[in-house]
């Protein structure tokens, strides 16, 4: 078998190279060692008729109009606005950390005071990182940095990757950032939606031009030398590509327990964390995401973080911080040495991608590999 593209990865990264690629002509065959389409994104209904994501809740975000145009061709959207709670000394407070749950913890005197300053110090509508607020030299607002770093951040960020916040790069914490406003929603992105028929049906609509071609159920290694190609993309963990030369990049894995329970609903929204108490991350219940509000019960799933093993769990989140980084530069240089190899998406390029980070980098190499 000759084609023009071998894809390794059925995620977002290699179903739209897999589309723009076939879109304009080339012959391309897509490999993928999960028996399944869509990556993580991968979403089914499980034996209750709830559909649920079976590597943990993704909710469509973005500021890209040109991936948001992009997805749109094979997909209609549910409006929805992720909403999350975080659980501090047992109330309920809204997550990322706003002026709107200073109101939930302190009492009136204390939260006006501490929204003046941070309106003052930062301006209506900052996002403010965690340890940049830790900067600060107010006394009242070092208490309130301590405070929030103590009661969101540190707790849940030792249970998610087994480090401190400081011991991994600043982007992390700070996607989660102070908001110097009212605005309770977890992202403030231009576009926020769900597909209205799932994740999964809008990839089975990417991959379904003629031109592409899916094997499931393959690892790459067992097709290489069997099929002939003039370009490889490959979007899985670019150190087990190379046979971790450099030594092996370390990766978070992540342990899902599902329960479905005899209840219209679970919890007060989508996403409920907990950063101080239990041994989970925190708890999605799928159908406040997905919309099935008319089921009489509901599907949860509780999120457990634990080191990730080769062939034993999955690679979910690299692990940003600066010796991974100069890590992953060496692999770099590898691929680099390598003519007609490519490497991109999450694992591909060892970096923290939301969806729409992937696509848009899918949809630059496309070009790079259309112009050159
Ligand atoms: P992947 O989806 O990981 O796809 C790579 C594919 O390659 C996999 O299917 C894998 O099986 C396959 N593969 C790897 N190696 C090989 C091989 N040797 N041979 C054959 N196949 C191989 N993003 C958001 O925007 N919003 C969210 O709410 C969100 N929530 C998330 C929650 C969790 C728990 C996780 C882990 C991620 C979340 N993301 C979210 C990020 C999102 O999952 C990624 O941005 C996206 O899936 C990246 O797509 P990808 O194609 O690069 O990688
Ligand atoms: N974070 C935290 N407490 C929370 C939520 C997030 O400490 O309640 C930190 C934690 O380090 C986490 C990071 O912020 O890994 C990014 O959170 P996000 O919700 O973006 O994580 P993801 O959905 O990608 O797992």
């Amino acid at each position: 078998m000759k084609v023009d593209y071998l894809i390794v990865g059925a995620g977002f990264t290699g179903a739209t190279l897999a589309e723009r690629l076939a879109s304009a002509g080339k012959r391309v065959l897509v490999v993928e060692r999960r028996d399944h389409i869509g990556g993580n994104a991968y979403d089914e209904m499980d034996s209750h008729g709830v559909l649920v994501h079976r590597y943990g809740p993704h909710i469509f975000h973005t500021n890209s109009q040109r991936v948001w145009d992009y997805l749109s061709r094979f997909t209609e959207w549910r409006p929805y606005y992720h909403r999350v709670r975080a659980v501090v000394e047992g109330k309920e407070i809204p997550l990322p950390f706003s002026l709107a749950s200073l109101r939930a913890l302190f009492s009136p005197r204390l939260a006006d005071r501490l929204e003046e300053k941070l309106i003052a110090q930062y301006g209506y509508g900052a996002r403010v990182p965690i340890l940049k607020l830790r900067e600060t030299q107010d006394p009242d607002l070092r208490f309130l940095a301590d405070y929030v770093y103590r009661n969101v951040f540190e707790g849940y960020t030792l249970k998610q990757w087994g480090l401190r916040p400081e011991e991994l790069s600043p982007t992390v914490t700070a996607r989660v950032p102070i908001l110097v406003s009212y605005d309770t929603r977890y992202f403030q992105d231009t576009y926020q939606a769900m597909p209205k028929e799932g994740y999964t049906a809008l990839f089975r609509r990417m991959l379904s031009h003629p031109g592409i071609k899916v094997l499931l159920g393959a690892d790459w290694k067992e097709v290489e030398g069997e099929v002939r190609f003039d370009r490889l993309i490959f979007t899985g963990p670019i150190d087990e590509f190379f046979g971790y030369l450099h030594g092996a990049l370390p990766y978070r894995s992540l342990r899902f327990h599902m329960e479905t329970l005899r209840l219209p609903f679970f919890q007060s929204v989508a996403q409920v964390n907990y950063p101080n108490e239990h041994a989970y991350t925190r708890i999605t219940e799928f159908k406040r995401l997905t919309g099935q509000d008319y089921l009489p019960h509901t599907t949860v799933a509780f999120e457990y973080s634990e080191a990730y093993e080769p062939g034993r769990n999955e690679p979910y989140y690299p692990v940003p911080k600066d010796e991974n980084e100069a890590r992953y530069r060496k692999y770099l240089e590898e691929a680099r040495k390598l003519k007609s190899v490519y490497f991109a998406g999450r694992l591909g390029d060892y970096r923290y991608y939301n969806m729409d980070q992937a696509v848009a980098r899918a949809l630059k190499l496309f070009e790079e590999l259309t112009h050159a």
